[in-house]
C-alpha cells in the first residue's frame, strides 16, 4: 500500500462555529492506481487533498484526528499527520506532488519557467544547474511543449492556458513523485486540451508507476481515468467502489443523484439532467443522522437520528473490488422514486 488515510478529520475553527470540512474519511491507494474523489463543491474534496500535503491554513484550519500513512520504497511507514514541517517540505514534490486547477497557484508570474523548474531539481535532487536545465527541457518535451529548449525561458504569461497547465504538470512530475494529486486539473481548459492533459497524466502515471488521486466534480473525467471512485458529501465518503460499480450499480441516493445531475464530456444527455433538490448543508451546522437526509427522497425515520455505518455491498476481502455504501436503506434502486 502506498498511502493509507485513516479516519482523517480536518476542521476549521470559525466565528460561525466548527466547520467539519473533512469528518472521518478513510481510503487507500496502491502504486499505479487512480482513485477519483467526486462530489459537489464544498463536499471536502479539496480540503482532503490539501490535508494530504499538510497545506491547510492554520489558523483557522487544523487536522484534528486520524492518520495519513505513507510507505517508502523500503517499506517504512510514516504518518504525515505527525511529520515535522521540514520533513513535509521534502515530501511535497519528492513523494507527493499536486496539480492545481489554476496553474498560477504553483507558477510564479515573475520568474522564467526555466528558473522555476531548475530550482525544484536543485532543491529536491541536489542537481547542478546544467544538469537541472537539461532534465527540465526533457520534462517539458515529455509533456508536449513544442520547442521546449527555447520556450523554457518564457515567462508564464507568454504561454497559453494549456501550455501553462502542461508546465505545471512538468513541474509536478520533475522529481518522479509516488503520488500525484490532481485537483480539478482540467476544469479551466477547453475540451480538446482537457483530453490531451488527461492523456498526459495517464501516460506519465504509466511511465512512473505513480498513484493518482483525481479530485473532480466531472464524472466523465472519472469514468475515463479512475480505477476506484470515492463519493464525498458533507465531509464524508458516502460511497466507494470500483469505477464500474459506482457508474452502473450505485447504491447511495446522493451518488445516483449526482450522476443524473452533472453534465459529462462523454455523453449528450443535455435536457435529461435532473438536479438534486435542495442545497448541501452548512458544514458548521450539519443535520443529525445522515447529512443527506434533508435532500433525500428515500429517507426513513432512522436517517434523521443515526449516521449510517458503512455497509459492504460487494467485493468483501478484496480491497480493489470492495464496494461500500453508507446508507440505511438497502435497496434504494428498488424504491420509488
Ligand atoms: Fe437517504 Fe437515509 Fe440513505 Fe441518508 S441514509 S442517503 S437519508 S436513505
Amino acid at each position: 500500500m502506498l498511502i493509507e488515510v485513516k479516519n482523517l478529520k480536518t476542521h476549521f475553527f470559525t466565528e460561525e462555529g466548527v466547520v467539519r470540512a473533512v469528518d472521518g474519511i478513510s481510503f487507500s491507494l496502491d502504486r499505479g492506481e487512480v482513485l477519483g474523489i467526486v462530489g459537489e463543491s464544498g463536499s471536502g474534496k479539496s480540503v482532503t487533498s490539501l490535508s494530504l500535503l499538510r497545506l491547510i491554513p492554520d489558523p483557522p484550519g487544523r487536522i484534528v484526528g486520524g492518520q495519513i500513512l505513507l510507505e517508502s520504497e523500503g517499506g517504512v511507514v510514516e504518518d504525515l499527520v505527525e511529520a515535522s514541517e521540514a520533513r513535509m517540505e521534502r515530501v511535497r514534490g519528492d513523494r507527493i506532488a499536486m496539480i492545481f486547477q489554476d496553474p498560477m497557484t504553483s507558477l510564479n508570474p515573475y520568474l522564467r519557467v526555466s528558473e522555476q523548474l531548475i530550482e525544484v531539481l536543485e532543491l529536491h535532487r541536489g542537481m547542478g544547474r546544467a544538469e537541472a536545465r537539461r532534465r527540465s527541457v526533457e520534462m517539458l518535451q515529455a509533456v508536449g511543449i513544442p520547442a521546449a529548449a527555447s520556450r523554457i525561458d518564457d515567462y508564464p504569461h507568454q504561454l497559453s492556458g494549456g501550455m501553462r497547465q502542461r508546465v505545471m504538470i512538468a513541474m509536478a512530475l520533475l522529481c518522479d513523485p509516488d503520488l500525484l494529486i490532481a485537483d480539478e486539473p482540467t476544469t479551466a481548459l477547453d475540451v480538446t486540451i482537457q483530453a490531451q492533459i488527461l492523456d498526459l497524466i495517464a501516460e506519465r502515471k504509466e511511465a512512473l508507476g505513480a498513484a493518482v488521486l483525481l479530485i473532480t466534480h466531472d464524472l466523465g473525467v472519472v469514468a475515463k481515468m479512475a480505477d476506484r471512485v470515492a463519493v464525498m458529501y458533507a465531509g464524508r465518503i458516502v460511497e466507494e467502489g470500483p469505477v464500474g460499480a459506482i457508474f452502473h450499480a450505485a447504491r447511495h441516493p446522493y451518488t445516483i443523484g449526482l450522476s443524473r445531475s452533472i453534465p459529462r464530456l462523454d455523453d449528450a444527455r443535455g435536457a435529461d439532467l435532473v438536479p438534486i433538490p435542495g442545497m448541501p448543508p452548512s458544514l458548521a451546522r450539519l443535520p443529525p443522522g445522515c447529512p443527506f437526509h434533508p435532500r433525500c427522497a428515500h429517507a426513513i425515520a432512522a436517517c434523521r437520528e443515526e449516521a449510517p455505518p458503512p455497509r459492504v455491498v460487494s467485493g468483501e476481502g478484496n480491497r480493489k473490488a470492495l464496494h461500500v455504501v453508507r446508507c440505511h436503506v438497502e435497496d434504494v434502486a428498488g424504491r420509488a422514486p
